[in-house]
């Protein structure tokens, strides 16, 4: 066990429930967030026959006062993984600004206040540790993508900053930026893709974050690239 204390974001599904049960092997307490209540049960559940503390706590990352909320609940973390996100995919010609307003207020609005909170309570501890999963769309730009690549891009950003004001609290910082991973909203914005045995699976994912878990406080990686070899490279 690491006595280690980890949040999760958008831990109802796809990569982050997949990170979730990685982390509980890993040995970490959890508390797990997204909206919908039954299939954080689930994920719960999984977590808890792998013999950790798992804490549910259902939260809206576009509303301040419930991300205010949930990190109160939280009380100290080691470990944060700002996973939640969601797409909407059109044309900068056809893109609705409140579908724009929408992406950014979850993918990089709420992301921030979770960094803000986590922050917060790491500098008083004196360390902590925050995954941040952008995308290839946070660092290249795709047809269709205008917002949800822009709320990408700004995942990075706020990466590097924290970064630079975590390094002397002994905060580490890291984004993961994934290519196509074979999960619901993929399935969802590609209803037309049938065979996903080639793509990056969520375990991979996972993987990626429990390897820069291990990673010692005296060095660190601030971005890892995780493509399909197939894919043309990411920078
Ligand atoms: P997913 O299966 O759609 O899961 C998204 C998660 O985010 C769900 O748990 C969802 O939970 C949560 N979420 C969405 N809106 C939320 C909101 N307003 N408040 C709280 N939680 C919210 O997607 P995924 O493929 O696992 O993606 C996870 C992350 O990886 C996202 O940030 C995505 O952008 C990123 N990513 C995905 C891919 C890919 O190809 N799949 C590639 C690169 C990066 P609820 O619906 O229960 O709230």
């Amino acid at each position: 066990m690491t006595n280690k204390k980890a949040l999760i974001t958008g831990a109802s599904r796809g990569i982050g429930a997949t990170i979730a049960a990685r982390l509980a092997k890993e040995g970490y307490d959890l508390i797990l967030t997204a909206r919908d209540q039954s299939k954080l049960a689930t994920v719960q559940k999984e977590c808890e026959q792998l013999g950790v503390e798992v804490l549910v706590s259902t939260a809206d990352l576009s509303s301040e006062p419930e991300i205010i909320d949930l990190f109160l609940k939280a009380g100290f973390i080691d470990l944060l993984v700002n996973n939640a996100g969601f797409g909407i995919f059109e044309e900068i010609t056809d893109t609705k600004l409140e579908d724009w307003q929408a992406i950014q207020k979850v993918n990089a609005e709420g992301a921030f206040l979770c960094m803000r909170e986590a922050m917060r309570t790491m500098k008083q501890q004196n360390g902590g540790r925050i995954i941040n999963i952008s995308s290839v769309v946070g660092v290249k730009g795709y047809p269709s993508q205008a917002a949800y690549g822009a709320s990408k891009h700004a995942l990075i950003g706020l990466t590097k900053t924290a970064i630079e004001e975590g390094r002397d609290h002994n905060i580490r910082v890291h984004a993961i930026c994934p290519g196509g991973v074979a999960t619901e909203m993929v399935k969802e914005a590609r209803p037309d893709l049938t065979d996903f045995s080639a793509m990056i699976q969520p375990k991979d994912v996972a993987d990626a974050v429990a390897y820069l878990c291990s990673l010692p406080t005296n060095i660190t990686i601030d971005c890892i690239h995780l493509r399909r070899a197939a894919s043309p490279q990411t920078w």
